[in-house]
């Protein structure tokens, strides 16, 4: 029987079906008897779900944004230093 901490070790792992039978199984017997395990695994499943299926849309736009947010204020800190005449003309 694995511990609490063995099954939050191999969690990941049994979520990218990356383990083996054995390990499965003995996982599947400790969450079904521990409640803590239960929990965390359900919540873990339900996170990467959501991860997965918005395509990890959501962070990257926040990422994004500060990024463009830091190259536009360079931008505007780079175009007060120049002469004032439009570069387009
Ligand atoms: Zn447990």
């Amino acid at each position: 029987m694995y511990s609490c901490s063995e099954v939050l070790a191999e969690l990941s792992n049994y979520l990218d079906d990356e383990v083996t039978a054995e390990i499965r199984r003995e996982l599947e017997q400790h969450v079904s008897h521990c409640r803590t395990c239960q929990v965390i695994y359900d919540s873990t499943r339900k996170t990467l779900r959501i991860v997965t299926e918005s395509q990890s849309f959501e962070l990257p736009e926040d990422v994004s944004m500060r990024v463009t947010k830091s190259i536009m204020n360079k931008v505007r800190g780079a175009t007060r230093q120049d002469p004032p005449n439009s570069p387009t003309s």
